[in-house]
């Protein structure tokens, strides 16, 4: 049987390494991320028959090619193919940290949340509804307290439970990008475009977005990325012209609208809880 690929995933000081040194306690490689000098630390970690193979990537808040850690955290995403993701949340910043995990989604790769820190989170009064929370994203959310040791089992349980079960995820990003992405999806679909190492509609987000790596990889097919630079210089116009605003902007927009009708069932500070018996 071969070695199942499972990688930690989260913003800086979410606890990635920590929840790393827990599971894979001493015996682990360090090394850099193929031609970079971004440390990458891999462990093979033996539990319940099954061999994992963890990587720690570089900690990211967001997707984009924006930073160098972001560019190798995707770019060993999509290259290696993990079997499971295991996004690593801040349960104290959950908002924030839930960001990179709409992100992660949109990859289409099973993924699992660890819900890290949920002691922090306790002591500021927030309490946070993790199987709400799990249903309303459709993904399997594990409550940790790294630091403390809380959750391995239970991690690593959801790890072999939940991998390569990878679902479509899609949020609307409104009625100025939504046709446009839809058609950008039909023409990538239709063409095969980079669809061998992303999903359909993230490549057309990448484009919206105007991200410089995925745009480089796409120019050599230069019929289908023409007609792509086309689609988004005709949003890119419209929404200069009526809002004043970039493509980037709405989908920030429209992701942290997502997150907030989310969260907001899921997540109660104390005080406001009692306010609700008074
Ligand atoms: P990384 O940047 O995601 O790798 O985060 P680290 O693993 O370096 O953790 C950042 C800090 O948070 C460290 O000081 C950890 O000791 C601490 N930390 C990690 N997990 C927990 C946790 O569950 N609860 C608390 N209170 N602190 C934690
Ligand atoms: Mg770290």
């Amino acid at each position: 049987m071969s070695a199942l690929k499972a990688v930690l995933a989260g913003n800086p000081n979410s606890g990635k390494t920590t929840l790393f040194n827990l599971i894979a306690g001493t015996h682990y490689k360090v090394a850099n991320y193929p031609g970079v000098t971004v440390e990458k630390k891999e462990a093979k970690v033996h539990y319940d028959g099954s061999e994992i193979i963890l990587t720690d990537l570089p900690g990211t808040y967001s997707l984009t090619a924006y930073s160098l850690e972001e560019v190798v955290a995707r770019d060993f995403i999509t290259t290696t193919n993990p079997d499971i993701i295991i996004d690593v949340v801040d349960a104290s910043n959950l908002e924030r940290n839930l960001y990179l995990a709409v992100q992660l989604m949109e990859l289409d790769k099973p993924l699992v949340l660890a819900l890290n820190m949920v002691d922090m989170a306790e002591k500021r009064n927030i309490r946070i509804d993790a199987d709400l929370l799990a249903k309303k994203i459709g993904v399997p959310v594990i409550k940790t307290i790294a630091r403390d040791g809380v959750g391995k089992k239970e991690l690593l349980e959801g790890v072999l439970r939940f991998k390569s079960e990878r679902k479509e995820f899609r949020i609307s990003y409104g009625s100025d990008l939504d046709p446009a992405l839809e058609e950008m999806e039909a023409l990538i679909n239709e063409n095969a475009f980079l669809t061998e190492s992303y999903p359909a509609r993230w490549v057309a987000l990448k484009y919206l977005e105007n991200d410089v790596e995925v745009m480089k990889k796409g120019e050599v097919f230069t019929d289908v990325h023409g007609k792509l630079t086309a689609i988004v210089e005709k949003v890119e116009k419209h929404l200069k012209k009526t809002l004043d605003t970039y493509p980037e902007i709405i989908i920030a927009d429209y992701r942290y609208g997502y997150l907030k009708s989310v969260l907001k069932d899921v997540v109660k500070k104390e005080n406001e809880m009692e306010r609700l018996y008074l």
